[in-house]
């Protein structure tokens, strides 16, 4: 899973792509408005995090454009507490949720971690695939009740997957959706990657559909 931040307060900058980091998350930041719009448009994130007070370009209007563009990854945007009808025009302007500054990084993540459930159509904190249990809330995976020592990568490899279920993700979206931008990608490493978690969890879990890609099988829809 991969997250933007688009923040120009480099402190609370730093502080949040610390906290979504060390949940897991690949992160890219942007610190001035039309740098957030160009990466948001091009970069295909599973959450955004959007201050609305920005240089260059207000959050407003980044926000109003990846919309117009027609993309749809959620979006929580950072607002100052005393500008509620900032708020509400975010909102109507396509965000999916705010948090009021200052907030706490806690709150923030839940939020994040609840946009990102929902748009891909899930309601739990808790994914589950045959005996897998991935839970969002503290990171922890478990195989038939035992806990799986997952690297980070390997974690953000897995919940994209759970979180996409049934779908066959190529490794090229899978690649664009565990590494940061800064990252040199190799999609060879995809394949290290993948049978290092089968070897890790069950072998027959994760189904290779050659030359389309990977997808992580239910068991009742096998
Ligand atoms: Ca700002």
């Amino acid at each position: 899973m991969r997250i933007l931040v688009v923040e120009d307060d480099h402190h609370i900058a730093r502080q949040i792509e610390a906290v979504l980091r060390k949940a897991g998350y690949a992160v890219d930041v942007a610190h001035d408005g039309e740098e957030g719009d160009f990466l948001g448009e091009t970069e295909p994130y599973d959450a955004i995090v959007l201050d609305l007070g920005l240089p260059l370009m207000d959050g407003l209007s980044v926000l109003r454009s990846w919309r117009d563009e027609g993309r749809d990854m959620p979006v929580l945007i950072l607002t100052a507490r005393s500008t509620w009808r900032d708020t509400v025009a975010g909102l109507r302007g396509g965000a999916d949720d705010y948090v009021a500054k200052p907030f706490e990084l806690e709150e923030l993540l839940a939020r994040i971690e609840a946009l990102i459930r929902r748009s891909s159509g899930h309601a739990s904190p808790v994914m589950r695939c045959g005996g897998i249990e991935l839970d969002t809330a503290n990171g922890r995976v478990t195989h038939d009740g035992d806990l799986v020592e997952l690297t980070a990568l390997e974690y953000r490899t897995l919940s994209y997957l759970i979180h996409h279920q049934g779908n066959i993700i190529s490794k090229t979206e899978l690649t664009e959706h565990i590494y940061g931008q800064d990252f040199d990608r190799d999609s060879n490493v995809i394949e290290v990657l993948i049978n290092r978690l089968r070897k890790k969890l069950k072998p027959e879990l994760i189904r290779t559909r050659r030359g389309l890609g990977y997808q992580l099988v239910p068991p009742d829809a096998a």
